[in-house]
């Protein structure tokens, strides 16, 4: 049976998976509708450019720039090899999204090559997400502004922890975070620009959480994170993931990269905490990140 061209291009065109197709230069050809919905950049935006050019941009886990030499894309393009990885790819709403990316070169009748192609799947809790999002939106625990938990939630989820140790003995942690010199940045670009901000900082947050875990809102530009079920060197690294994911997070605002950093102070639960004292130890170790120079992490 021979497939119409017409049929499969109507079958990538509504893959599940996002799917882009680059010439030998680097410049995008096609872009399904998948890769809209999870990059947030239609085709028409993002065909006649490179991909380097601030549309998805990858970073790996560590935060390296994979543009600058480590494209998966060109390297599978000049060594024919098809190749796999995690890697973030960036939103066009500023947030950073966990993707599983495969790629493999594009090749003409002949065999030779004319270009790669990228399929990436989206690995963030998305979905689950969005129906927390829903649920909580009934009962008034959501942060207008980000979408995340609220101050009232927060606390409610920290109590619930505390119980679950004493009664269960499950360890968690919790991180304090607060963006850095944001007053500067709000009066620098206008308080507008700084809330759109907060927001692809919470979508941060929130599509790189685990299920169990939650981010919300403390207040003005301060996030805490409850980490359930971990370890000090884990919560730690972890954090240091998010700042990297942040650092590496940014808007375009009149043509200009617009990003900020964050500090975090990170601690796991003790024996006879309370909420006051585990936020406010939390908050001194963010203080400890800040003195340190920002943009880094204190766990304590
Ligand atoms: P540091 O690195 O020490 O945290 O410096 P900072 O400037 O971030 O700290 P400071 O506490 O002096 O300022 C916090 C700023 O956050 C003040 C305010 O302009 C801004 N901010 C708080 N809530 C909001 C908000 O809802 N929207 C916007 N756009 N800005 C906010
Ligand atoms: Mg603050
Ligand atoms: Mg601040």
């Amino acid at each position: 049976m021979s497939l119409e061209k017409g049929s499969y291009e109507r079958v990538i065109e509504n893959l599940y998976d996002g799917l882009y197709f680059v010439n030998l230069d680097g410049i995008i050809t096609y872009w399904n509708k998948a890769a809209e919905q999870i990059s947030g950049f239609t085709a028409s935006e993002v065909i006649g450019k490179s991909c380097s050019d601030n549309i998805i941009t990858h970073v790996d886990g560590d935060g390296n720039k994979l543009c600058d030499g480590m494209c998966p894309l060109q390297t599978t393009i000049d060594d024919g090899k098809s190749r796999e990885a995690e890697l973030y790819i960036h939103h066009k709403d500023g947030h950073r999204i966990p993707v599983s990316v495969r790629v493999s070169t594009l090749t003409d009748n002949d065999g030779k090559v004319i270009g790669g192609i990228e399929l990436f799947t989206d690995i963030s809790n998305q979905s689950a997400n969005e129906l927390r999002v829903k649920e909580l939106e009934k009962l008034a625990l959501l942060d207008s502004l980000t979408q995340l938990a609220n101050r009232n939630y927060i606390e409610r989820e920290i109590q619930s922890r505390l119980d679950e140790k004493k009664r269960l003995n499950v360890p968690f942690g919790i991180f304090f975070i607060d963006i850095d010199n944001f007053k500067n940045f709000n009066d620098t670009y206008g308080h507008s620009v700084g809330d759109d901000v907060l927001k692809f900082i919470a979508k941060t947050f929130a599509v790189n959480t685990r299920p169990f875990d939650l981010y919300g809102r403390w207040g003005g530009e301060e996030f805490i994170g409850i980490i359930r079920n971990i370890k000090g060197q884990d919560l730690e690294s972890l954090g240091n993931r998010l700042l990297l994911l942040v650092e590496n997070s940014y808007i375009m605002h009149e043509n200009e990269k617009l990003n900020v950093t964050i500090s975090i102070g990170a601690t796991l639960v003790n024996e006879d905490d309370t909420i006051f004292s585990l936020v406010k130890r939390a908050d001194t170790l963010l203080y400890k990140s800040k003195k340190a120079g920002k943009n880094c992490l204190t766990y304590g």
